[in-house]
C-alpha cells in the first residue's frame, strides 16, 4: 500500500530517507525550519510553510526528522490537537528513550507512536539499505496495518529489522555508536591527517574522524545529553586511556629499569 508521509525536519537525513521512499512510489509532504521548497518542488514533494497545514494534510504517518536537541521546541510548537485523522508517529532520532517520552506526553491519546533508529545514514547508506540495521519499538500501536506498512518501507530494501525496547537501544548505543563519534571527534581534536606512510589501520582512523565530523555537532551532542546511558561510557572511556598510559608507564619503568641494571 502505497502512504501519506509527512516528513517534519527535512535536512540531510529527513531528505536521505524521502529519496528511498518515493522510489516505492509514497507520496511524501514535509515541513522544516528551513523553507525547502525549491528542493522539494524538485523531488516532487509538497513543502508546507504552514504547520498546520502540513498536519491537516492527512498523512497516514508523521515522520520526525529533526535534530536530537530541538525535538522538544518543535513538537511542542506543532498544533497537534485535533488532528483529523489518527495518524502514526514515527520518529528516528538516534536516541530513544528522549523521543518516546516526549511523544507519549505531548501526543494525542488516538495517536499511535513507533520509535526506530536506522543505524545507518547517507554515507554508510549511500548504496542501497541491504544488510544495514533497522531498530524499532513499537510504543502505542493499535493500527497494525499501517505500521507494519511503514516498517515494510526498510525490510522491502533488505535491513536487518530489529525489535528492541527503546531503553535497551540506549544502553547499547552509548557503548556502540557514542564511543565511535566520540573517538572520532577526538581524532579530530588532534587534528590527524593521511602521511606518506599511512597503515591500513591508521587509514581507518582517518576514515572514522571524516565521517564522524561530517554529522552535524547538534547529532553528536544530542547522543550526550539526551542518552543517560552516555555519561557513564565517556567516564569508562577516560579511564581506560588512564590506563593504558599507566600500563606504559609500568612497562617503560619495568624495561628502563633493566637495562640500567
Ligand atoms: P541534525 O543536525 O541532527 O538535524 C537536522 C534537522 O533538525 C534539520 O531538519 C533541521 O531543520 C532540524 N533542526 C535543527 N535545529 C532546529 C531548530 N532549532 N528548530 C527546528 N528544527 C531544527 O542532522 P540530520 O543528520 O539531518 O539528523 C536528523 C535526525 O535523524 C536526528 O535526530 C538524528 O539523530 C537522526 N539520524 C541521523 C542519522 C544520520 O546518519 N545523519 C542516522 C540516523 C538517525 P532545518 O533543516 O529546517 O534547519
Amino acid at each position: 500500500m502505497s502512504l501519506k508521509i509527512g516528513i517534519v525536519g527535512f535536512g540531510s537525513f529527513g531528505q536521505f530517507l524521502a529519496k528511498t521512499m518515493i522510489k516505492q512510489g509514497h507520496t511524501l509532504r514535509a515541513t522544516s525550519r528551513t523553507d525547502y521548497s525549491q528542493l522539494c518542488h524538485q523531488m516532487g514533494i509538497q513543502f508546507f510553510r504552514d504547520v498546520a497545514e502540513f498536519l491537516e494534510a492527512d498523512n497516514h504517518v508523521i515522520l520526525i526528522c529533526t535534530s536530537i536537541l530541538s525535538l522538544s521546541k518543535v513538537l511542542t510548537s506543532m498544533p497537534l490537537t485535533p488532528l483529523k485523522t489518527p495518524t502514526l508517529f514515527v520518529d528516528v532520532l538516534s536516541v530513544k528513550e528522549h523521543p518516546r517520552d516526549l511523544l507519549l506526553r505531548v501526543l494525542p491519546e488516538e495517536s499511535d507512536i513507533l520509535c526506530t533508529h536506522p543505524m545507518f545514514g547517507p554515507d554508510s547508506g549511500k548504496d542501497g539499505w541491504k544488510d544495514l540495521t533497522f531498530v524499532y519499538d513499537k510504543v502505542r500501536i493499535r493500527d497494525e496495518a499501517i505500521c507494519s506498512n511503514f516498517l515494510q518501507i526498510f525490510a522491502s530494501e533488505g535491513c536487518r529489522m530489529l525489535q528492541m525496547s527503546c531503553e535497551e537501544h540506549d544502553k547499547l548505543a552509548a557503548k556502540s555508536q557514542f564511543i565511535t563519534h566520540t573517538i572520532g571527534r577526538t581524532l579530530a581534536e588532534l587534528d590527524i591527517k593521511s602521511t606518506p606512510i599511512d597503515t591500513k589501520g591508521f587509514q581507518t582512523l582517518v576514515q572514522l574522524k571524516e565521517t564522524t565530523t561530517r554529522d552535524s555537532f547538534d547529532l553528536y551532542s544530542g547522543l550526550f545529553i539526551h542518552n543517560r546511558f552516555a555519561v557513564q561510557e565517556l567516564e569508562n572511556l577516560e579511564r581506560a586511556l588512564q590506563r593504558v598510559k599507566e600500563m606504559l608507564a609500568q612497562r617503560m619503568n619495568e624495561e628502563l629499569g633493566t637495562e640500567n641494571t
